[in-house]
């Protein structure tokens, strides 16, 4: 059975030109609940560890710094089928691969700084979640 829950990052390129307030727009109207959420940067340590599965990959060094580059905002969002509807919300990682109406459409600049994170596994959901947000974080 899918699970109710994803994580999602609003990237650095989002922050910057402006539209956290449209992004979270989206999210909520599209029914989905947050659950958690914070305002903060990641640390080289934190990024490299979020994204270590991707560290053969030839982007990694320039993703890290990407995502270092300046604030996030972090959460975790509640509907049902969370991680595929959250998915199909962002569209494709290239936003001119994306779907009209999509917030990479929307919203990304390019392939790498493309706006948004949404994880792709109820596993890596549960993990993700975790790893940036302690129990008492998130509420009920
Ligand atoms: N990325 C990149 N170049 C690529 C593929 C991915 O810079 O050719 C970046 C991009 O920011 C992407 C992240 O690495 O969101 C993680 O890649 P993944 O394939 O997991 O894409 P996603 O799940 O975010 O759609
Ligand atoms: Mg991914």
């Amino acid at each position: 059975m899918a699970g109710n829950r994803t994580f999602t990052m609003i990237k650095p390129d989002a922050v910057e030109s402006g539209n956290i307030g449209n992004i979270i727009q989206m999210i909520t109207d599209a029914g989905f609940e947050i659950k958690a959420m914070k305002y903060t940067q990641l640390t080289e340590e934190q990024a490299k560890e979020f994204y270590a599965v991707h560290a053969e990959r030839p982007f990694y060094g320039e993703l890290v710094e990407y995502m270092i580059s300046g604030p996030i905002v972090a959460a975790i969002l509640e509907k049902e089928n969370a991680v595929e509807d959250f998915r199909k919300l962002i569209g494709a990682t290239d936003p001119s691969e994306a779907e009209e109406g999509t917030i990479r459409k929307k919203y990304a600049e390019s392939k790498a700084k493309n706006a948004v994170h949404g994880s792709d596994s109820d596993e890596n959901a549960k993990v993700e979640g975790e790893f940036h947000f302690a129990a008492a974080e998130v509420v009920a």
